[in-house]
């Protein structure tokens, strides 16, 4: 299999060409078709294996150029972690023109929330910074059609199991999920079986 054959567009494979990168990891072969038609995925996928493309390619090309608003929110457990989304989401979304922006605690609020102005299709972030921007009702969740939680275990071991219901609460009852973990913590079971919609299990 090849990119094309997964139904990733040809700007993007473009795209993927000139970083290098060819042929799909077998996180991406099993992820990507499941999360473009619109189903809830949960995958089982270390760091390293591709986990992030499995998840951004799909997110990137299912955004409506036409929509103004935030359309995809990606909950990472850290800030690190966050900001490596950011930078290759940026890569991938760039040449489409796609607003990505970056909401992690630890950075200025107040940048954030004039950046949120100018209506981002895609937000990357720490639950808390997220949460706390849909309080205060500066980052408006009506349009997201897709919630990704990276290293969703991770999440909850640091405590943002409540962030993360919060965040959810606050979306369309018919969003897409998708989670990714390492490993699968009775928590995140429990999260998948109490908020998917007939959930496609991919581990690689
Ligand atoms: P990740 O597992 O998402 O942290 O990705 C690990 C590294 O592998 C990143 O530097 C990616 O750019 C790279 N990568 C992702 N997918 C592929 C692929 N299909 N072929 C080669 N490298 C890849």
């Amino acid at each position: 299999t090849n990119f094309h054959t997964l139904g990733i567009a040809q700007d993007f494979t473009e795209r993927l060409a000139e970083f290098g990168i060819e042929s799909p990891s077998p996180v991406q072969s099993e992820a990507i078709p499941h999360i473009l038609e619109g189903r809830d995925v949960l995958a089982t996928s270390q760091t390293g294996t591709g986990k992030t493309l499995a998840y951004l390619l799909p997110v990137l090309q299912t955004i409506d150029p036409e929509v103004k608003g935030t359309q995809k929110v990606i909950l990472a457990p850290t800030q690190e972690l966050a900001l490596q989304i950011v930078r290759e989401a940026e890569r991938y979304g760039e040449p489409r023109g796609i607003g990505v922006l970056g909401l992690i605690g630890g950075a200025a609020v107040k940048r954030q929330i004039e950046k949120l102005k100018q209506h981002p299709e895609l937000v990357i972030g720490t639950p808390g910074r997220i949460r706390e921007l849909i309080e205060v009702r500066k980052l408006k969740m009506h349009l997201v059609k897709t919630i990704v939680i990276d290293e969703v275990d991770q999440v909850f071991q640091l405590g943002a199991g409540g962030d993360v219901d919060r965040i959810l609460k606050s979306a369309l009852r018919d969003r897409q999920l998708v989670f990714l973990s390492a490993t699968v913590s009775q928590q995140t079971a429990d999260l998948v079986k109490q908020e998917m919609d007939r959930p496609v299990e991919v581990g690689i």
